[in-house]
C-alpha cells in the first residue's frame, strides 16, 4: 500500500516512519494509503531544509521569483483536473466542486504573480534637509502553514503563493485525512523551477504541529481549522515569538426577509447548505426565516433538496460522502439530538440511498425546522449537510441571533430592500457578508477571514493583509555626507 511521505529539497522524504495513519476513499470506505506521521526528528529535518533555503531565496530577484510563481500558475491551470481527482479520492467532494476549489486557489497564485507591484515601498525625498526616507518590506523567514481537511488545495493556496513570492520559505502541514494534494502541489513547484527547500511538506498530526509552533527557525504560522485548535495554535505560536493568523470554525447564518425572492433564497440555501456535504467553513447551517414566509420557504427548500443526487464524487452526483466514518456518525448524532429536542426533521439524511460503495460514509442532506437556540444542532458547528431553520418575527431578532453567535465567519441576507441590506452590512458582527449571495468568499485581492472565534490574530488571509503578514516593514533614513557636515549634537534628532 502507498505510503504518503514528507517532501523536502524537491524530493520525497520518507522520514523515520515510526507512525502512520490510514487514508480512505470516503465513497467506498476503502483504505487507499498510509500517511506518514512525523516524529519530532522528521519535523526538524523538514524545518531545517526550509531554514537552509531561506537566505538564497530571500536574495533571489523579484523578477525571478515572480517568473517561477507564474510558471506554477501555468502548470496548475493546465493540469488542475489531476489535482481535482486527487481531492475527490481522499475528501469525497464531487469533482466539479474540487475543480472549483482549485480555481479559487489559483486566483491567489495569480494575485501573487503581481508581487513586485505589491512589495513596492514608499520614498520621501528631502524629508529633512538633505535627508531621504524610504520604506521597504522584507520576508519574515521560514513559515509554517497548517491546513484542514476540507480544502486540501485551496486553503494552502490562500497562503503559500504569497509567502513564496514575497521571499519566504514554506513548510506545509496538510490534514492527515487528505495529504496527497500537498505532495502533488510540491511536485508542481519543483517542475516550475522552484529551488530545493523553498516549499516543503510535513505530514503528520499534533507532533508535527507542535514542532512548527515551538521551533525557533519558524517565524510565522498560518493556521486554518477548528476553533479549539486555532485557539491553541495562536496561544502557543505567539508565546514562542511567532506572528500567527489562526482561522477557526464557523456557524454561518442566512437571514431571509419577508420581501426576498423565495425561489432565489431556496436555491441559495440548498447550494450553500449542502454543497461539499456542508463541509465548508462558509456553508450556511442556520437559516433565519423572518415573518410569515417560513412555511413556504421550507417547502421550496425541501422540494429542491429531494432532487439532489447523492453518490460517488467521480460519478454524476450533486453531493458526495462525508470525509470519515467517525465524522459521518458525529454529524448523524446531531440530527438524532435535534429530533429528541423536539425539532422537526423535514428531510432526513440518515436514510439516504447513495449511488456509491456500501461502506461509503454516506449521510444525505438534512433539513430541520423549528430549531431553537438552546438545541445542540443550533449551538454547535456540525460541519455536515444539516440545515437548521430558526423562525423569528423581525429583522432585529434575526440580527440579534447572528450577533450573539460565538462565531463570525460568514453571513448572508436575502432581501429586495436596499435599505435593510445596507443596515445589515453595517450592523452585523461578521467578517464576510453576502447580500443575496450565500457564500461570500472574497476574491484573492481582498482578504478572507472572520471575526470573534472564527479568527485569532489580526491578519486575514491573502489580499494585502496576506502580503503584510508574510513581510516585515523597515524604514531607512539616509543622508549622504558632504564637506559642510559636522559637529556634535546629543539632542533628539529634529527636522530642519
Ligand atoms: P482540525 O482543527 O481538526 O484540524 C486542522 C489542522 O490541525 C490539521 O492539520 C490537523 O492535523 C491539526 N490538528 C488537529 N488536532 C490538533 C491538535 N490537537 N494539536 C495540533 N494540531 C492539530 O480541523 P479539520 O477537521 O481538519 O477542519 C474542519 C474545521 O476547519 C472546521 O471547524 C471548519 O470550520 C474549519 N475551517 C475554517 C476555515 C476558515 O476560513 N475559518 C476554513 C476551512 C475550515
Amino acid at each position: 500500500m502507498a505510503v504518503i511521505s514528507h517532501w523536502l529539497n524537491n524530493k520525497s522524504y520518507p522520514g523515520t516512519r515510526v507512525d502512520t495513519a490510514p487514508v480512505t476513499n470516503p465513497a467506498t470506505g476503502a483504505v487507499t494509503g498510509q500517511v506518514a506521521l512525523a516524529s519530532v526528528e522528521d519535523a526538524r529535518a523538514v524545518i531545517d531544509a526550509a531554514a537552509a533555503a531561506f537566505p538564497a531565496w530571500r536574495d533571489t530577484s523579484l523578477a525571478k521569483r515572480s517568473s517561477i510563481v507564474f510558471k506554477f500558475r501555468e502548470l496548475l491551470n493546465a493540469r488542475k483536473g489531476e489535482l481535482a481527482e486527487i481531492i475527490t479520492a481522499e475528501h469525497g467532494k464531487v469533482v466539479s466542486d474540487a475543480l472549483g476549489e482549485v480555481s479559487r486557489g489559483q486566483e491567489v497564485v495569480e494575485f501573487a504573480c503581481g508581487m513586485p507591484h505589491l512589495l513596492k515601498g514608499g520614498m520621501t525625498e528631502n524629508a529633512s534637509t538633505n535627508i531621504d526616507v524610504s520604506s521597504i518590506r522584507q520576508p519574515v523567514g521560514p513559515v509554517g502553514i497548517i491546513s484542514p481537511f476540507n480544502f486540501p488545495a485551496m486553503v494552502p493556496m490562500w497562503f503559500f503563493p504569497i509567502a513564496i513570492a514575497a521571499g519566504n520559505t514554506v513548510v506545509l502541514k496538510p490534514s492527515e485525512k487528505d495529504p496527497t494534494a500537498a505532495i502533488w502541489m510540491a511536485e508542481l513547484w519543483a517542475e516550475a523551477g522552484l529551488p530545493a527547500g523553498v516549499f516543503n511538506v510535513l505530514q503528520g498530526d499534533k507532533t508535527a504541529v507542535d514542532e512548527l509552533l515551538t521551533n525557533p527557525a519558524i517565524k510565522a504560522i498560518s493556521f486554518v481549522g477548528s476553533t479549539p485548535i486555532a485557539q491553541y495554535v495562536y496561544a502557543t505560536g505567539t508565546a514562542h515569538g511567532k506572528r500567527v493568523q489562526a482561522l477557526g470554525g464557523a456557524k454561518n447564518h442566512a437571514i431571509v426577509l419577508p420581501d426576498a425572492d423565495l425561489d432565489l433564497a431556496a436555491d441559495a440555501m440548498v447550494n450553500a447548505g449542502f454543497g461539499s456535504a456542508g463541509e465548508r467553513c462558509m456553508a450556511i447551517s442556520a437559516l433565519v426565516a423572518v415573518g410569515d414566509i417560513a412555511d413556504e420557504l421550507v417547502a421550496k427548500i425541501k422540494e429542491r433538496t429531494d432532487t439532489l443526487k447523492i453518490g460517488d464524487g467521480t460519478q454524476d452526483s450533486d453531493m458526495g460522502p462525508l470525509v470519515t466514518k467517525v465524522h459521518r456518525d458525529k454529524v448523524a448524532s446531531y440530527i438524532d439530538a435535534g429530533e429528541q429536542d423536539g425539532a422537526t426533521i423535514v428531510v432526513d439524511g440518515r436514510t439516504v440511498q447513495a449511488n456509491g460503495g456500501a461502506d461509503g460514509f454516506w449521510l444525505g442532506p438534512t433539513l430541520i425546522d423549528h430549531v431553537t437556540t438552546d438545541m445542540s444542532v443550533y449551538t454547535d458547528e456540525i460541519f455536515g449537510p444539516v440545515l437548521s431553520v430558526i423562525r423569528v418575527e423581525s429583522y432585529d431578532e434575526a440580527l440579534e441571533l447572528v450577533n450573539s453567535s460565538q462565531f463570525g465567519n460568514g453571513t448572508a441576507i436575502f432581501t429586495n430592500d436596499g435599505g435593510a441590506a445596507r443596515r445589515f452590512q453595517n450592523e452585523v458582527e461578521v467578517g464576510m457578508v453576502g447580500i443575496n449571495v450565500p457564500i461570500p468568499v472574497p476574491m484573492a485581492y481582498y482578504s478572507f477571514g472572520g471575526w470573534k472565534n472564527s479568527l485569532f490574530g489580526d491578519s486575514h488571509a491573502h489580499g494585502t493583509e496576506g502580503v503584510h503578514f508574510f513581510t516585515r516593514g523597515k524604514v531607512v533614513t539616509t543622508r549622504w555626507l558632504d564637506p559642510s557636515h559636522g559637529g556634535l549634537n546629543l539632542g533628539f534628532p529634529q527636522n530642519n
